[in-house]
């Protein structure tokens, strides 16, 4: 089944069960200053869950894209992590509540008609305290008990405000994925990729006090999400979400620019993986209107992009060639989201830019470093100092393990310590200066990992926080 039934399915399915379809917001969240990108379907729905709106038609469905930066050290690595993908959502404000939502997931995921996931292969997780969820599951739907997982973490909560239990839906796909069953982390729930996360249904049912205490919500809402790219790769019965029809054009495509194939070693496939993921989030945060800078999102573009392009250097890349990609994004995701074939012309011109500046800031640091590197070795030193690399990373973008690569090549080493050192000072100053943006007003357990602050976790070699917010 292509991407494109699976997304064309959830719709026509929750249109039948009597819910209003919104096309997918921008990726750029309007009126609402405590997201930097719409990182989940109930993201742009906010003003509903919390009362400010009421929905003309409280049952509301979408397929709505969505950019997670915390899951960049993920991508390429696991088989199911993008920074930018699609959320497929069903909501409900004050209208259905547990039994309904349970009911239709397994009806979509199990009807021949709709998704026909054989169910031996679906497990749950739910709230351990959250009997209400448990019986549904397995008195009315019959899941049998060792197909029921309770965690502890399957509650939302971000203090102050609603909160509620989950109840998260996994495949599995499988012993090849892991068979050792007497490791805790090889259940569902665990970071294993045997049980593959695939829908979340959150029940918004309570009110986080201020004195810490909890009390039930006169309005309970539903909020679920369900990774389109996930489904895709169970039905296709691909490897990972890289070898479904939404990611394939892209890889073969940049694979005809080199003479390296897809699928011949691990470290080229990440390159492969880590480029088609990078451009389409380019490519969409471009089509919204953000154009690469040096903060706020323009500089998670700028840093997305330069990503791609060093990962392009594993590929033999070496010159400006993510822009060309932008076309084969527009084939693949134009029948939902016209706005990357429409914009095409302009988003190839500002990646193409954006790509021969990098270039040139990598040529120019390269100058700097011979300049740097002459000097220490007339000193009769060994080292790069960590401030000399910082200012390269920080004053010309230049970055780390280049500059650690270079250093190696020539027979030296760099205080790595030291431009750790550099760059925790630099956040603390940043910290200091960044006023206290408040506590996020949202909710919906797939927001749960996702405050501003941890936007780009892990994204250590290249981002001060003071650059990324906004
Ligand atoms: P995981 O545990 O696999 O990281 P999650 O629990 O963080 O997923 P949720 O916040 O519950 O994910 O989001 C709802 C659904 O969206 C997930 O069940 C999954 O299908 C999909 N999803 C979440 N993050 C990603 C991502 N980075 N890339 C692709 N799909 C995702
Ligand atoms: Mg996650
Ligand atoms: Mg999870
Ligand atoms: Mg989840």
């Amino acid at each position: 089944m292509k991407a494109s039934e699976i997304r064309s399915k959830w719709l026509e399915f929750f249109a039948e069960k009597g819910h209003k379809i919104e096309p997918s917001a921008p990726l750029v969240p309007h009126n609402d200053p405590s997201l930097l990108w719409i990182n989940a379907g109930m993201a742009p729905l906010k003003s509903y869950f919390d009362g400010r709106e009421k929905p003309d038609n409280p049952r509301i469905a979408n397929s709505q894209k969505c950019i997670r930066t915390n899951d960049i050290e993920n991508v390429g690595k696991t088989r199911r992590h993008h920074t930018f993908f699609e959320m497929l959502g069903n909501f409900s404000i004050g209208d259905y509540f547990k039994e309904e939502v349970i009911t239709w997931a397994w009806e979509f995921l199990t009807d021949k008609k709709w998704i026909g996931f054989d169910p031996e292969r679906l497990s749950v997780t739910v709230y351990p305290e959250d009997e209400e969820a448990y019986n549904f599951w397995h008195k009315k739907i019959g899941l049998a008990e060792n197909h029921i997982v309770k965690l502890e973490d399957n509650f939302w909560d971000i203090g102050e405000g609603p909160c509620g239990p989950c109840t998260e839906i996994f495949y599995d796909r499988g012993e090849v994925y892991g068979s050792d069953m007497s490791d805790p982390e090889m259940f569902p729930g665990g970071e294993n990729e045997r049980y593959l996360e695939v829908w979340n249904l959150v029940f918004t049912q309570f009110n986080h006090n201020k004195d810490g205490s909890y009390t039930p919500l006169p309005n309970k809402n539903i909020d679920t999400g369900a990774g389109l790219e996930r489904l895709a790769s169970i039905l296709q019965d691909v490897d990972s979400n890289f070898d479904t029809d939404l990611f394939q054009p892209i890889i073969q495509q940049t694979a005809s620019l080199t003479k390296v194939k897809y699928n011949d070693s691990v470290e080229q496939d990440v390159a492969f993986k880590v480029i088609a993921d990078h451009v389409r989030t380019v490519a969409f945060a471009i089509a919204d209107g953000v154009l690469p800078s040096n903060e706020g999102r323009g500089y998670v573009i700028r840093r997305l992009l330069r990503r791609a392009v060093r990962y392009g250097k594993v590929l033999g890349l070496d010159r400006p060639f993510l822009y060309t990609l932008t076309e084969t994004v527009g084939n693949v995701m134009g029948v939902y989201y016209p706005e990357v074939v429409d914009k095409r012309e302009f988003i190839e011109k500002v990646i193409k830019t954006e790509e021969e500046r990098f270039h040139e800031t990598l040529s120019d640091g390269l100058s700097i470093l011979e300049e740097i590197s002459n000097q220490a070795k007339e000193q009769g030193q060994t080292t790069i100092s960590g401030s000399d690399a910082f200012k390269l990373y920080d004053t010309y973008g230049f970055p780390f393990d280049l500059t650690e690569d270079y250093a190696t090549e020539h027979g030296l080493s760099v205080d790595r310590e030291g431009f750790d050192n550099a760059m925790q000072e630099q956040r603390t100053r940043a910290r200091a200066a960044r006023q206290d943006g408040g506590s996020m007003q949202v909710q919906g357990g797939i927001l749960s990992d996702l405050t501003i602050k941890s936007e780009f976790v892990g994204y250590n070699d290249c981002v001060t926080e003071s650059k990324v917010i906004a």
